[in-house]
């Protein structure tokens, strides 16, 4: 139901919580919180409040300058722990069975095609550990990976049929984070004064108040590749299906 991620030199896990307090108000059923942590994926998943996830986290030493987090309304897949995100990837085959992969992915809305996704990936080898809809782009993400997590997204969207806002990040891309929405609203924040250089993504501007106020409101079709000091807007072409490089204006 809300997403908050985070590129920054500095810990943002508090800010990726607080985030999610603030987008509280929406409702949710269950919450969580992935980093990149010492050349892992790492994460932290509660049924109960925020709150409970942030005493979760603390005791986890959960701290990294990148990651993403979610409080999640169930459309699929019961309010359990192992439906809530962020979800991962899990590797094809052997791979599968010794731990998590490389993508770590939240998401809001509700993919339409899953199940026909969820066969297809079955059968590449993939192995699903919860009953949402969401897990599908998650590995479908990581077949598309080879080296980019922005192509890899790009190559991810056009096979997604429904509405969402997503926010993924990858093992092997420490300072990156890229997002996508299509039906879903999703927004940018370029950080300022000791957050220079950071960017965030929310599903909602007021998840990021206390943060910045450099406001991008991203439009159907988008998909944002966020960096430290860097950050990078293309948009699908419809016609053409390809992505082209767009500017939007930044509010304040
Ligand atoms: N459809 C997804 C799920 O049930 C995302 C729900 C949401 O937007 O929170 O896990």
């Amino acid at each position: 139901c809300g997403i908050v991620g985070a590129v920054s030199q500095q810990d943002i896990v508090p800010i990726l919580l607080e985030g999610l307090k603030r987008l509280e108000y929406r409702g949710y059923d269950s919450c969580g919180v992935a980093v990149h942590q010492d050349g892992q994926l790492r994460r932290a998943r509660s049924t109960s409040r925020v709150a409970e996830l942030q005493a979760l986290a603390s005791e986890d030493r959960v701290a990294s300058g990148t990651g993403i987090a979610h409080t999640r309304w169930a459309t699929h897949g019961a309010p359990a722990v192992h439906n809530a995100h962020p979800h991962f990837s899990h590797g094809t085959g052997e791979a599968a069975h010794s731990g998590p992969g490389r993508i770590a992915l939240v998401h809001n809305g509700i993919i339409e095609n899953y199940a026909e996704l969820r066969a297809q990936l079955q059968q590449r080898g993939y192995v699903f550990h919860s009953q949402t809809d969401t897990e599908v782009i998650a590995h479908l993400v990581d077949w598309h990976y080879q080296g980019d997590l922005l192509e890899a997204v790009q190559a991810t969207v056009p096979h997604l049929k429904g509405a969402f806002a997503i926010a993924v990040f990858c093992r092997d891309e420490p300072h990156r984070v890229v997002g996508a929405r299509e039906g879903s609203p999703l927004v940018l924040g370029v950080g300022r004064e000791q957050h220079a250089g950071a960017h965030f993504l929310a599903s909602d501007a007021m998840a990021l108040a206390g943060v910045t106020d450099q406001i991008v409101y991203l439009e159907d079709g988008d998909v944002v590749d966020l960096q430290l000091g860097r950050c990078w807007i293309s948009h699908q072409d419809a016609a053409s299906g390809r992505f082209e490089a767009v500017q939007r204006e930044v509010r304040t």
